[in-house]
């Protein structure tokens, strides 16, 4: 999802003016009648780069330290999640080298 939407609405999916928030201003978001796959949010961009440069910025940056947050949280769950699997793995190769180094070291042995 695009931050351009925290700042346009649009009525309808497929109307092809999308208003501003900020100075509730109407911007096309591509040609009259076009249809919703050919809209650009270029145009909204361009307008809060000129119109609201500050808020959109904070946006970017909001949106940016919420990806990351995002990222770091999943970080934080992917280690913890992982250490127990970890755990668990550990416990399987403790069991398992027994299971499995011990007939290799037999026929090691016998061979
Ligand atoms: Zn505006």
């Amino acid at each position: 999802m695009s931050i351009i939407w925290q700042f346009f609405t649009v009525e309808d999916q497929s109307d092809t003016v999308a208003k501003c928030k900020l100075c509730l201003k109407g911007l096309r978001r591509g040609k009259f009648g076009c249809l919703p796959k050919d809209f650009s949010t270029s145009p909204l961009h361009k307008h809060m780069k000129s119109m609201h440069a500050v808020e959109y910025r904070k946006a970017e940056e909001t949106a940016l330290c919420e990806a990351k947050s995002r990222t770091e949280e999943k970080a934080d769950t992917g280690p913890s999640g992982s250490v127990s699997k970890a755990e668990e793995a550990d416990r399987y190769n403790s069991d398992d080298p027994g299971r499995k180094l011990q007939p290799e070291k037999v026929l090691g042995y016998q061979r």
